[in-house]
């Protein structure tokens, strides 16, 4: 049992989550000696690693880059062990990380918080959990998480089922062993992606119920190599470094790899070949994602500058990875099923282990529900227009409610009682991703109008962690008590976000960064898809000018 903290109802922070950017947050609270409070409602720390169980899960960022790098010290002694980490790994790390710097003490797991009304007349806010109970307090992070509150789609007849019903999002903590079992799973993404090779390796029969394919790469993932004693001359290759390095070379200059990645789009360091895809000869564009491929991982989307902003260069990437789904897939019919015809990177590129290889698998059927859609579910299964799928264990691979779902879980009003979910009835609005007009002392990490889920996200959660407090340092040494961003620089955000948005690859087909796989969702681009060092620098050209944009007042 942990021994929480002195039980007291008013903090100078209160924290709302305990994954990777309510620790961080917490841990710089406790460095500036701040009185603060985390509510988490899940009962251990993590956040999208402590729910994201499924067989499979895994992050498609490299360790080495997936991990905080505030402590030099930490940064050091963590030994990954694969290239791209498992759920079990990151979740022990995020365990780690709160053990060692004592955090646990402060946070209150098993605690949804469902209210957080700004009190105009004492300036505090008051925020309530699930029983009624009160906490006040001066300042407030939501550390709520882009991809935290699951999506399962309104099916016809879906409570009927009478097997057991999973969530990818939201997996049992104990082993689920599918072997001798039907299986039936809705839905193609990257969870889908990461499970369906695992499940088809464990269960009698599994059926893929798909809508639309989805472009994924080979992850070609690998254990670590740490030092040259360990396998000769055969090194591991970092991304982002033009020779073969060894984890300890890594290690010895970290920092090197850090500012390499922090200059990239994607605050991730990888080699990004600056030629157009257009201005290479065919033979050489071929070799460059034939090499990639080979390669593995993300960096795939990297092989020309111009895939994310051109439709005729992503066609040529598209059409690469059409023909190895062709080539990799037996069956044709099966192989055309699973082929996408939008532009690659636009839903986010998946990555995995023996995907497409999976559905040369006999006890492996995909059901192409675009045409053969699902007419509703019942005890035992799936009857689509055509067919009765029999089955009994069923899986929603179905996402999230991306970016403002876990926000607007959460009854937020502002000055004059404005609520959240009404400001952003027609779409996110915010300044820089990380605060709100009408809604004083209160910060999001990674909200919507940041790069958050097209970065690295720890590194972007550490550059929000940092400049609040930055922010909030600036406050008391000025005597400001009440910080707000201004309407001008919200709509000017807002405006500058879909101008640039609209010409680039992400928004040119319907998926979660556009709110478009929730009925009734405003349909609106919600990431800020202009890259980690133009958001970063426009975060610094705020605070050092005296926090230009927001109201400062007493
Ligand atoms: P997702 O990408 O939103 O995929 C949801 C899937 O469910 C899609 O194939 C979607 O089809 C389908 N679907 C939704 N509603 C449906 C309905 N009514 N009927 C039939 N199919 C339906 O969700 P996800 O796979 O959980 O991934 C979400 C995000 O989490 C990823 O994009 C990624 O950012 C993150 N993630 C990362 C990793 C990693 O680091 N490796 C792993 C997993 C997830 P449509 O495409 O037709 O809408």
């Amino acid at each position: 049992m942990l021994l929480m903290e002195k039980e007291k109802n008013f903090f100078d922070l209160i924290i709302i989550g305990a994954g990777f950017a309510g620790m961080y947050a917490l841990y710089k609270a406790k460095q500036h000696n701040l009185s603060v409070r985390v509510f988490e409602k899940a009962s251990g720390v993590g956040g999208t690693w402590y729910w994201n169980r499924y067989p499979g899960a895994r992050c498609d960022v490299e360790s080495m880059q997936y991990s905080y790098q505030f402590s030099k010290k930490l940064e050091q002694e963590w030994e990954w062990k694969e290239q791209y980490a498992t759920q079990a790994e990151i979740l022990k790390y995020a365990e780690h990380v709160a053990e060692r710097y004592n955090l646990k003490p402060s946070i209150k797991f098993n605690e949804t918080i469902i209210s957080a009304h700004f009190d105009e007349k004492s300036k505090i806010w008051k925020i309530n959990n699930r029983k009624g109970k009160e906490y006040t307090s001066k300042f407030c992070i939501m550390a709520t998480g882009c991809l935290s509150s699951t999506y399962t789609p309104f099916l016809k007849g879906a409570s009927s089922f009478e097997g057991e019903i999973y969530h990818t999002g939201n997996w049992p903590h104990q082993t689920i062993d599918f072997t001798g079992k039907t299986v039936g799973i809705i839905g193609t993404g990257s969870s889908a992606i990461q499970s369906i090779p695992v499940i088809a390796e464990q269960a009698e029969h599994l059926y893929v119920f798909q809508r639309t394919p989805h472009y994924t790469v080979p992850a070609r993932n690998r254990f670590l190599i740490y030092d040259k004693k360990q396998n000769g001359s055969k090194k591991r290759r970092a991304e982002g470094f033009d020779t073969d390095l060894t984890v300890e070379e890594i290690k010895t200059d970290y920092d090197n790899l850090r500012k390499k990645a922090k200059k990239m789009y994607a605050a991730m360091a990888f080699n990004l070949n600056k030629k157009s895809a257009l201005e290479v000869p065919e033979l050489e564009r071929k070799k460059e994602y034939e090499n990639r491929w080979n390669k593995g991982g993300v960096p795939f989307i990297g092989a020309f500058i111009d895939l994310n902003l051109n439709r005729e260069a992503n066609e040529t990437a598209a059409e690469f990875v059409r023909n190895k789904i062709r080539q990799t897939v037996k069956d044709p019919l099966v192989a055309e099923k699973l082929v996408p015809n939008y532009t690659i990177g636009c839903k986010r590129l998946a990555v995995d282990t023996n995907y497409y290889e999976t559905y040369n698998k006999a006890n492996v059927t995909l059901v192409d529900i675009k045409n053969d859609p699902i007419e509703k579910i019942f005890s035992r299964g799936i009857i689509t227009k055509k067919e009765k799928y029999l089955f009994d264990s069923l899986i929603y691979a179905t996402g999230f409610d991306a970016m403002t779902g876990a926000l607007l879980k959460i009854d937020i009003k502002g000055t004059q009682g404005i609520k959240l979910a009404k400001k952003w009835s027609k779409g996110p609005r915010s300044f820089l991703g990380l605060a709100i007009k009408g809604f004083p002392n209160l910060f999001t990490i990674t909200g919507p109008g940041s790069p958050s889920v097209f970065t690295n996200m720890i590194t972007s959660i550490e550059q929000h962690v940092d400049w609040i407090f930055d922010c909030l340092d600036y406050l008391k040494a000025h005597n400001i008590e009440i910080i707000e961003a201004t309407e001008k620089s919200e709509n000017d955000w807002v405006k500058h976000n879909q101008e640039i948005a609209k010409p680039h690859i992400r928004s040119s087909c319907s998926s979660w960064y556009m709110g478009s796989n929730i009925e009734g969702k405003p349909e609106i681009f919600m990431p800020y898809v202009g890259g980690f060092p133009a958001y970063v620098k426009k975060c610094e050209e705020i605070s050092k000018s005296g926090y230009k944009g927001f109201l400062l007042s007493n």
